[in-house]
């Protein structure tokens, strides 16, 4: 049955910069659920992200292992950017029609997203529910691309949220202790990747279709084009000032690499709305 979680890991992993490993499985009222989580460290001081498919909807849901604690800690003193970029991303997902329910420490966290680290984190969940679905009833393909548009949400929230670099480290060696080599581990993420997660987070919010020719590839060239989109900084970054914090949601946008090509024919770039115009003459 599809889709099958390897497939579904490959195409996170490969979009997120962060390697998962896939398995599926089924709850105790019979629903089936797939589950990611990143490959090479115990799940139980990582987490794991696990869709399940229900009648007509579709729950998304951020599981912490038992031992994560320094991972959440961690995750509770991320930088503004990384909050304003699990912000965002969650936001559209309510504006989708989504509930986010976003929990630290046990207490929900209620309209304002960034009003959830206020205080250190000891515990966080985390689950987006998407009813009034066209989904598990019949329709595979669909299927597949609703778990993945929402898998890919959740994904690049979190992600937003890990670690900078192997000095953070998420697990301290003191908690490694009397692990087995190998199980010490840590989920970071190096510093140059935060260009791919603003990547994975503009598209998670925007989608992958091309803002100016509204294009997406795959549908034109199938699977070969799979997550072939180009992402395009709409205030050029030398103009940005020091210390300005992107907003995936308003300073990114996805375009196709002919319209990317046009917009950088200029200094400064052509606009979305010139790129359009420009479509329209034809
Ligand atoms: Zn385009
Ligand atoms: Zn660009």
């Amino acid at each position: 049955m599809s889709p099958d979680p390897h497939t579904l890991a490959g195409r996170i992993s490969a979009e997120a910069g962060l390697e998962f490993e896939g398995s599926e499985g089924r709850d105790g009222e019979g629903r089936r659920w797939l589950e990611l989580h990143p490959a090479g460290h115990p799940k139980a001081r990582t987490f794991a992200i696990r869709a399940t498919v229900g009648w007509r909807r579709l729950d998304v849901q951020l599981l912490p292992g038992t031992f994560a604690g320094n991972l959440i800690k961690a995750m509770g003193t991320a930088d503004e950017m990384a909050r304003i970029t699990f912000s965002a991303v969650l936001e559209k997902c309510r504006a989708d029609g989504a509930d986010v329910d976003f929990m630290v420490n046990g207490a929900a966290v209620m309209d304002d997203l960034l009003t959830a680290w206020s205080s250190p984190w000891r515990s966080m969940d985390l689950v987006i529910r998407r009813g009034m679905l066209r989904i598990n009833d019949g329709d595979e393909e669909s299927d597949n691309r609703l778990i993945e548009r929402w898998t890919t949400r959740i994904a690049a929230a979190v992600l937003a949220l890990l670690p900078l670099e192997p000095h953070d480290t998420a697990i301290s060696e003191a908690d490694a202790q009397g692990l087995p080599e190998g199980a010490k581990t840590q989920i970071t993420v190096n510093r140059y990747e935060r260009d791919r997660r603003n990547r994975a987070a503009a598209l998670a919010i925007h989608g992958y279709a091309c803002k100016a020719c509204n294009l997406q590839l795959d549908t034109l060239y199938g699977d070969a084009a799979l997550g072939l989109i180009e992402v395009h900084h709409l205030t050029p970054v030398s103009e940005l000032g020091p210390g300005y914090i992107i907003n995936p949601r308003d300073d990114l946008a996805p375009l196709c690499p002919n319209c990317h090509s046009v917009a950088h024919r200029r200094a400064p770039p052509y606009s979305i709305r010139e790129l359009r115009a420009f479509l329209s003459r034809s």
